[in-house]
């Protein structure tokens, strides 16, 4: 029997990689996609030689050429925290807009179904709590982070206005924090900020006095609630994410707890529109995919601070990306 073929764009970042690896687990054929620009090969490098793994080293916001079949389009393409985002505003903007409509245009002429990756970020600085999809969100366009929100927001739009106009088989998932086992330790956000300071043996930076709230998942779940919307036939947006709460101060008192240092938290003030709050209400993915997330923080956190403290200790101290071309 012929193999299903996949694109993942974004292969080699955090997300995608992980992705490649489902799907070449369930017998799938790959082809992984990426300009490599916040990404690294390294993430995927096992996957070289294997037969039914290919990879193409392109921008998406470039036309997209994909000899042969393609049963399904996974568009994961872009920058995703906001150390990166910030410094390439308008690639992130482009990757939003151009990218994801390469993406549809793709899907549509090989009628394949296409999974965009949408983020909790669509809905700003929530004035509900926790976040349902049908809250249409606060969002400062103008803001720094609105760069990406609204990236986001539009490829939600032109996403379902190819479903509805072009009859194009999609899918949207909103994507709550999510962490694990390659996520870069030096992208700003503070799941590895804390624990990179945890492992150099220096006191936790929280912004703010602490209290504002995050909802970490772990990648394996998220990569699972992923894989069952892929193969549903469902069209609207669908939350995924961790419900379980935790204060950041909280937070950083378990990663203290886990590294078994004598480390203190030491507080800086907030960056502009930090978001206080974020939870996702996952009613939807759990009525229409039977999904919910099954590994606890405190597994999580543990397999991924062995990881990070496996890594050679240098990578502890790396500088935050700096990139050379700024349009
Ligand atoms: P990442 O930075 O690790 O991966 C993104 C990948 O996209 C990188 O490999 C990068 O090189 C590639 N890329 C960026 N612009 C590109 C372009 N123009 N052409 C080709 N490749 C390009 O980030 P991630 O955390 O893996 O995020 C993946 C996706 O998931 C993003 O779309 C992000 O918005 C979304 N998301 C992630 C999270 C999270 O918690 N990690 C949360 C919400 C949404």
């Amino acid at each position: 029997m012929q193999r299903k073929r996949v694109l993942i764009t974004g292969a080699a970042g955090f997300l995608g990689s992980h992705l490649c690896d489902r799907f070449i687990k369930e017998g799938f054929h790959v082809i992984g996609m990426d300009n490599l620009i916040t990404g690294e090969l390294r993430n995927i490098e096992h996957l070289f030689k294997l037969e039914n793994f290919e990879f193409y080293h392109h921008d998406v916001t470039k036309f997209i050429h994909v000899p042969g079949h393609l049963d399904y389009i996974l568009h994961f393409a872009s920058p995703a925290s906001p150390i990166d985002y910030l410094k390439i505003p308008i690639q992130t903007l482009k990757v939003g807009a151009m990218g994801t409509h390469n993406c549809l245009g793709l899907a549509k002429e090989k009628k394949a179904r296409i999974l965009v990756a949408s983020t909790s970020e669509v809905y700003g600085d929530p004035l509900v709590h926790p976040q349902h999809e049908d809250y249409w969100g606060n969002v400062n366009p103008i803001g720094p982070r609105g760069v990406y929100d609204e990236a986001k927001r539009y490829m939600e739009s032109i996403t379902m206005a190819y479903h509805n106009f072009h009859g194009v088989n999609t899918a949207i998932v909103r994507i709550f924090n999510t962490y694990g086992p390659r996520m870069r330790l030096n992208d700003g956000r503070a799941l590895p900020t804390f624990i990179c300071q945890a492992l150099r043996g220096e006191d936790l930076t929280v912004f703010g006095d602490g209290s504002q709230t995050r909802s970490f998942c772990y990648v394996d779940d998220l990569i699972e609630g992923i894989y069952r919307l892929l193969l549903s036939d469902y069209h609207l947006p669908v939350n995924l994410g961790n419900p379980d709460e935790i204060s950041l101060k909280h937070f950083a008192e378990e990663i203290i707890a886990l590294s078994g240092k004598n480390l203190k938290i030491v507080y800086k003030p907030l960056p502009v529109d930090d978001p206080k709050q974020r939870q996702p209400d996952i009613t939807r993915a759990g009525e229409i995919l039977g999904w919910k997330p099954a590994i606890s923080r405190a597994e999580g956190l543990k397999i991924t601070y062995n990881y990070f403290k496996n890594l050679p200790p240098e990578e502890w101290n790396k500088q935050p990306k700096e990139f050379k071309s700024m349009k």
